[in-house]
């Protein structure tokens, strides 16, 4: 009988904590050992088929961002709630299908048509929707206009870009990679070991993020909608307008569909994995460029949900990004403005709050001598005192619930 390979105690240790965001880093680095599977609570987790080398375990436990992150701003301006910046704008993509395809203004997307177009690189590696799982998403290596067009769009559901990139280091290939935060700050730690990734990937976009669901939160979209997954010939979590709708096509043409506030806010946003409940970096610290929801506040400061033509919040997080902004502007793919960095408290309450209450969860972790990771250079100290005590001890509290009611 066949023994199975014995297991690596990192990964051990990620999954005691349930710590893994998914990022497929680990795949990347003993790509031979594991790979990505869909666990049984609709989330992607490695699975591993053969024993790592030491070497292998130890570069999983440097990369993993399920274990830690650190930031580091150099001498860029740092804000201490939004990160180390070099400029922030809102604007949107000027190729208007584009615009109204994409998650909020396309601006991430136009940034990588200049990119191509320019020749700055030869190929983007980004996230679509899976053909053989509608619901799912799968990495796709795109050269043309059209394929970055038909990937526009966010999909709240598991991806898992870094599970992509070995067999692209040793090609001579320069790719735009498009992630999560955690995807992103995954490939930065990986090229402190690999001089091949900052070769390979010169460009790092990411978006902000408020936590990927699991498969299941989407079964329950098609369940509210009454379309099981049989029927379905596509899914789109939401584009096609700001912010869109989600959507569901049905192999004979039907469609039906729920605003963003019902399907995120009333469905997704229940379905979050955990490692992203004690996330400090939903705002992507570690891209080149980051984009966003440029949402407009009502009178009370709360974003404002409505349909209307999207706007992309665009933050350069390096000269490089800063560079590729620009000349994006110049050749006319993308226009914007100015924006006040200090408006983002309105229009990113979440982003906001997890960022100060990051500490009070991480400290439940730590009471009850559960793994939990390290975060370095998020000034999560400071960002606690921005929140009332009582925000601090609901969080702290909750998570403690959690933990000892066995949720976690
Ligand atoms: C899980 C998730 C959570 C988010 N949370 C927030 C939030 O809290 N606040 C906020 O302002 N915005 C959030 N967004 C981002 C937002 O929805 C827009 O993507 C962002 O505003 C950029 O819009 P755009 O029109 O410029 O991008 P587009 O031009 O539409 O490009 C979107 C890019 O994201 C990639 N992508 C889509 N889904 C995934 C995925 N699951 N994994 C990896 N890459 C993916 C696509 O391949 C594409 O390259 C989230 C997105 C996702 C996927
Ligand atoms: S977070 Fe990424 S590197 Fe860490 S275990 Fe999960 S998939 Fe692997
Ligand atoms: S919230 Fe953080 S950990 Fe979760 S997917 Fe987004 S960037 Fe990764």
């Amino acid at each position: 009988m066949t023994q199975p390979a014995p297991a690596s105690s990192t990964l051990g240790r990620i999954a005691r904590g349930n710590l893994c965001s998914g990022c497929g880093a680990c795949a990347a680095i003993a790509p031979k050992a594991i790979d990505m599977q869909v666990s049984g609570a609709g989330f992607l987790r490695p699975r591993q088929t053969e024993t790592l080398t030491p070497d292998q375990d130890h570069r999983i436990a440097d990369a993993c961002p399920g274990l830690g992150l650190q930031l580091s701003p150099g001498d860029r301006s740092e804000h201490m709630l939004w990160g180390p910046y070099i400029s922030v704008y809102s604007g949107h993509a000027t190729d208007a299908t584009l615009r109204h395809q994409a998650s909020s203004g396309g601006a991430l997307s136009a940034l990588l048509i200049h990119l191509l177009e320019s020749g700055t690189v030869d190929r983007v590696l980004q996230t679509g929707a899976d053909p053989d799982l509608p619901i799912g998403n799968r990495n796709v290596l795109n050269e043309a206009q059209a394929e970055v067009f038909a990937s526009a769009g966010s999909r709240y559901a598991p991806s898992a870009p870094l599970a992509a990139i070995a067999p692209l280091l040793d090609t001579d290939l320069r790719i735009a990679f498009v992630g999560k935060p955690c995807d992103v700050a995954a490939l930065r730690a990986l090229a402190r070991t690999d001089p091949r990734i900052n070769q390979r990937f010169p460009y790092m976009l990411s978006f902000f993020c408020a936590g990927v669901p699991s498969l299941n939160g989407a079964r329950e979209v098609l369940n509210r909608l009454d379309v099981t997954e049989q029927e379905l010939s596509s899914f789109r979590y939401r584009g096609d307008g700001w912010p869109g709708f989600a959507t569901a096509t049905k192999a004979n043409g039907e469609q039906a569909r729920m605003s963003y506030a019902d399907s995120w806010g009333g469905v997704l946003s229940r379905h979050v994995q955990f490692r992203c409940k004690i996330c400090p970096d939903g705002t992507g610290t570690f891209a080149d460029v980051v984009c966003a929801d440029a949402w407009e506040a009502d009178a009370r400061g709360y974003p404002v949900f409505g349909e209307r033509d999207g706007i992309s919040l665009v933050m350069s997080r390096t000269e490089k990004g800063e560079n590729l902004i620009n000349a994006a502007r110049s050749a006319g793919k993308l226009t914007v403005s100015q924006f006040d960095i200090d408006t983002l408290n309105t229009i990113q309450p979440g982003q906001r709050d997890k960022r100060r209450l990051t500490l009070s969860r991480l400290a439940a972790l730590f009471i009850t001598l559960r793994p939990r990771p390290a975060f370095r250079g998020f000034h999560l100290w400071k960002n606690a005192r921005q929140a009332s005590p009582s925000a601090l001890a609901k969080n702290f509290l909750g998570t403690l619930k959690r933990i000892v009611t066995g949720k976690i």
